[in-house]
């Protein structure tokens, strides 16, 4: 079976190893000259980084085992430490060395912080969704619902916030409730390792795309950069593709959502899924990079912070040996946005300073902004199946439905989900 994958994030390429492991003949055509569309390597002052910091946790079960099957040992690319969050204010809540759900229930009653009545009502909170099965009555905001289990201030600010903000990228007033428990429930209601921080030790780029396009090439397949596929006509015959005479047998999509609606929009019988694609609205990354002199560090590797404009920041001399590098991080929509680079660099330069007595200058500093980087994860949000009413084509990428918000284990899910539908 010939089959063309149009993109090569991580969702594309997750498909094109499911395909290629099974025998099929894959071509993966991508618009871009580099590999790993939303998660790729980027090249800043001469270095390695990332067009965002990414983390990726122990739940990433297929993300490790596709990893796995291309040759990225994760215990090698990725920093596993188990669920740690702290504040360059203090407020610390550790995961305990005891078999789950212990280890959650004893982290939160012991996180350093909170008051003893904070810290029963957040495991009052996670016991009482335990026992729902992490399945709520009905969908609504991550504010509605802490409001609703009594979570007070200082819980929803140091805790359950950034957390949402971090996995769903979507402010907690927009938010939607049942992803949220979708993502405390992998995280947090599974096993002890699924609750791990893992944070990339390499690029982007050698984390999962440029192996998994090893992978494919070794069985026979072709990963074609600078390719942007401009057409799709599913017929008879199969699916042709404007930059590819002959037709493909089938043609999994996965490009991001806004290049995907673009190209189904041309078929008739695939405008309906166009427009639940236009209907999704996003939300913005910024990643702000300050180079500090080698000595630079940060008390852990991944510091939370809070009542500023940074919510997390990385060191990356800890990761990655790119010593005196800080990785400011600030997700979703929020009124950074209104700053200018510069004035934003600065403002997150002047909120680590006020933790880390005598920080110097940073030598540089840059901001990348990513505007569309994921969809907005709100309540009730109906997202478009992995099939669509043409057989031929199928689609794959972090915006198809499924009780992930946008990530990379959402990705690579879909993109074996697609596979899969197109392997029968
Ligand atoms: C700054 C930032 C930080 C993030 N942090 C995290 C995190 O910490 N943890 C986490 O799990 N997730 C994180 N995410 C989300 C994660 O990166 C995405 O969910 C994931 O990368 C989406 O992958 P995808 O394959 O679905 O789509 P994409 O990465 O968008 O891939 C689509 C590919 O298709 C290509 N393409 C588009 N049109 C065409 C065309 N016509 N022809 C050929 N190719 C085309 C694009 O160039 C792209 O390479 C973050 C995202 C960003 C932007």
């Amino acid at each position: 079976m010939q089959v063309a994958v149009v993109g090569a994030g991580w969702a594309g390429m997750a498909a094109a190893v499911t395909l290629a492991e099974r025998g099929a003949q894959v071509v993966v055509f991508e618009a871009a000259r580099q590999l790993g569309g939303r998660a790729r390597r980027v090249t800043i002052e001469g270095a390695a980084l990332d067009n965002g910091q990414h983390i990726l946790v122990g739940a990433y079960t297929e993300t490790l085992r596709l990893m796995r099957a291309v040759g990225a040992d994760p215990d090698e690319c990725l920093l596993r430490l188990p669920l740690e969050l702290r504040t360059a204010t203090g407020f610390r809540l550790k995961a305990a060395p005891l078999p789950a759900p212990l280890h959650l229930a004893v982290s939160l009653l012991t996180a350093h912080g909170l008051d003893l009545s904070d810290r029963l009502r957040a495991a009052r909170f996670v016991g009482r969704l335990r026992r729902d099965g992490f399945k709520l009555p009905k969908d609504a905001s991550v504010a509605a619902l802490l409001v609703e289990h009594g979570q007070t201030a200082p819980l929803r600010e140091l805790l359950w916030e950034p957390l949402c903000v971090a996995a769903l990228n979507t402010p907690p007033d927009h938010a939607s409730a049942q992803v949220f428990a979708n993502v405390l429930r992998d995280t947090f209601g599974g096993e002890r390792p699924a609750s791990d921080l893992l944070l990339p030790r390499t690029d982007l780029g050698a984390l999962f795309p440029e192996p998994a396009a090893r992978f494919v090439t070794a069985r026979g397949g072709e990963v074609r950069v600078g390719a942007a596929v401009r057409a799709l006509d599913a017929g008879a015959d199969g699916v042709v593709l404007d930059a590819h005479a002959q037709p493909f047998d089938r043609a999994i999509v996965a490009c991001g959502p806004q290049h995907a609606s673009a190209l189904l929009a041309a078929d008739p019988r695939l405008a309906g899924v166009a427009r639940a694609i236009d209907a999704l609205e996003y939300e913005p990354i910024h990643t702000v990079y300050l180079q500090y002199p080698e000595a630079v560090s940060l008390p852990f590797v991944m510091l939370g912070f809070t009542g500023g404009l940074l919510q997390w920041a990385f060191d990356r001399g800890a990761l990655s040996g790119q010593r005196g590098l800080i990785a400011g991080v600030l997700s979703a929509s929020g009124r950074h946005e209104a700053l200018a680079r510069p004035d934003l660099a600065a403002a997150v330069h002047g909120e680590i300073a006020v933790h880390l007595p005598a920080l110097p200058e940073p030598r540089w500093k840059r901001v990348i902004a990513e505007k569309r980087a994921t969809f907005s994860c709100r309540p009730g949000l109906v997202r478009p199946a992995n099939r669509t009413p043409v057989d031929a084509i199928v689609l794959a990428g972090d915006y198809t439905a499924s009780d992930y918000p946008a990530t990379l284990e959402g990705a690579v899910r879909s993109g074996v989900a697609a596979a899969r539908l197109v392997l029968g």
